[in-house]
C-alpha cells in the first residue's frame, strides 16, 4: 500500500467508500440546523422507498453498528410475553439468540449448518407445532459464508401462519432487492456501511407502521427504543440523543450516489460482476468456493483453505495487504476458510487488481495451487 492511498477493503465491513462520501464529512452541523434535519428526513424516505414500503412502513435510524439497530429491532417488537423463532445458519443468526438471551425474551433456534440454508418446510412445521412462536427472525445473507437465504420463500411461510417477521438485511439491503409488496415483513434492519456505501456508525431499522404505533413500552432499553426514537423524529424530525452528524451527512450523500447508480438493480449489477471476477480468476488458481454458485450472494466468498502446506494465511494476508487489498479470515466451524468481499465502492478494475495482487503473492509463497484437501471438499 502506498502512503498516501487508503487500502482497498475486500471485507464484510466497514468498507470503501467513495471520496465524495468522505468529503461529505467536511462540516460541522447543530442537530437542529435546518440543513441537518432535512437530511434526516430525505434519508428516512429514501430508505422506505428502496423496499417499495413508503406506504406501509417507517425507517427509524438508530446510532451504533448493525448489531444495535437489530437488538433495537428486537427489543422494540419482541414483547415480553412474546416467543422468537430464529433461523439459525451462521453467527450472525447466533447473535440474535443472544440478544434474546440478554433481554430474557423467550426465543428457540431453528439450525442448520453454514452452508445449509433454512428449510421453509421445516419453519412451517416448527410454526404449526408451536403456537406460543409470535415473531421469526431470519438473515437474508448470512455474511459469514457469504450464502443467500430464501427470504421470499420464508416471508411466504411466515405471513401464511399469521407470524410476524424481522429480517436482519444487513448485507443485503440496497444490493438485493427486498419489496415489502411480495416479500411481506414488519421489521427490517440495515446499516450505513455496508451495500449502501456510507460510513459506519449508525443503522437504520423499517417498521410496519401499524405495528411500531403499539410496540409502546415494549423495549427494556431506552436508547434502543425505536418506537421513542420514532416519536421523536414524527415530534420535530430531530434525533432525541446526540445525533451522529458526520455519519448522517456522509450517508445522505452515499444514498444519492446509490440512486445515481441506478439503485438496487445498478448496485447489485455491479456486485454481481465484482463477485464474477473473483470467482472466476480463484477458481482458475485450483481455490474452491464453499458454496454452490446457487447459493451464492454477490456480497461475500468464502475459500476452502489451500491444501498446499506453503500456503500460510497470516502470510497472504500480510503480502496482499502491502499490495493495498484487506481481504478477511473465515469464521466457520464447518471448513477452514478465508473470505473475500465484492461490496463497497469497488468496481472491476479494483477486482481485477485483487487477483493480480493474489497471483503474485501465490508466487512468491511458492503455492502452485489454491485446491483444497480433497477430504474437505466433499
Ligand atoms: C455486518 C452485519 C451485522 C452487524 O454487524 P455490526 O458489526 O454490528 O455492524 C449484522 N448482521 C449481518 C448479517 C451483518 O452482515
Amino acid at each position: 500500500m502506498s502512503a498516501d492511498r487508503d487500502p482497498w477493503l475486500l471485507t464484510p465491513g466497514p468498507l470503501t467508500t467513495s471520496g465524495t462520501v468522505k468529503a461529505a464529512m467536511l462540516h460541522d452541523w447543530g442537530s437542529r440546523d435546518r440543513r441537518f434535519i432535512e437530511m434526516n428526513s430525505a434519508i428516512r424516505r429514501q430508505l422506505v422507498e428502496l423496499a417499495g414500503a413508503a406506504q406501509t412502513h417507517v425507517a427509524v435510524p438508530v446510532q451504533g453498528s448493525g448489531t444495535f439497530a437489530v437488538e433495537a429491532m428486537i427489543g422494540t417488537l419482541v414483547p415480553a410475553g412474546g416467543k422468537l423463532l430464529i433461523l439459525v445458519n451462521g453467527a450472525y443468526g447466533k447473535r440474535m439468540a443472544r440478544i434474546c438471551h440478554y433481554y430474557r425474551r423467550a426465543y428457540e433456534a431453528c439450525e442448520t449448518a453454514e452452508d445449509v440454508p433454512p428449510d421453509p418446510a421445516e419453519l412451517k412445521r416448527r410454526l404449526g407445532a408451536d403456537p406460543a412462536i409470535t415473531h421469526v427472525a431470519a438473515v437474508h445473507c448470512e455474511t459469514t459464508s457469504g450464502i443467500l437465504n430464501p427470504i421470499r420463500e420464508i416471508a411466504a411461510v411466515v405471513a401464511a401462519a399469521g407470524r410476524s417477521l424481522l429480517i436482519d438485511a444487513m448485507s443485503a439491503f440496497g444490493a438485493l432487492p427486498i419489496d415489502a409488496a411480495s416479500v411481506p415483513f414488519d421489521a427490517l434492519a440495515a446499516s450505513s456501511n455496508k451495500c449502501l456505501e456510507g460510513v459506519p456508525g449508525m443503522g437504520f431499522v423499517l417498521i410496519r407502521r401499524s405495528l411500531l404505533e403499539k410496540a409502546a413500552g415494549n423495549a427494556p432499553s431506552l436508547s434502543l427504543d425505536l418506537h421513542d426514537q420514532w416519536k421523536g423524529f414524527e415530534a420535530n424530525a430531530q434525533w432525541r440523543f446526540t445525533p451522529p452528524t458526520h455519519v448522517v451527512a456522509a450517508f445522505h450523500q452515499a444514498l444519492n450516489e446509490h440512486a445515481a447508480e441506478g439503485g438496487v438493480e445498478g448496485r447489485g449489477r455491479r456486485y454481481r460482476e465484482n463477485c464474477r471476477i473473483l470467482v472466476e480468476g480463484m477458481r482458475a488458481l485450483g481455490f474452491e468456493t464453499l458454496l454452490p454458485d446457487a447459493l451464492q450472494a454477490p456480497i461475500i466468498v468464502t475459500f476452502r483453505m489451500p491444501a498446499d502446506p506453503r500456503f500460510k494465511f497470516q502470510d497472504f494476508y500480510d503480502r496482499l495487504s502491502a499490495a493495498g487489498y484487506i481481504i478477511y479470515p473465515g469464521k466457520l466451524t464447518v471448513a477452514d476458510s478465508f473470505r473475500i468481499g465484492c461490496i463497497g465502492r469497488l468496481g472491476p478494475a479494483e477486482m481485477r487488481g485483487a487477483m493480480d495482487a493474489i497471483r503474485a503473492s501465490l508466487r512468491e509463497m511458492g503455492v502452485e495451487s489454491g485446491a483444497p484437501a480433497r477430504a474437505a471438499a466433499e
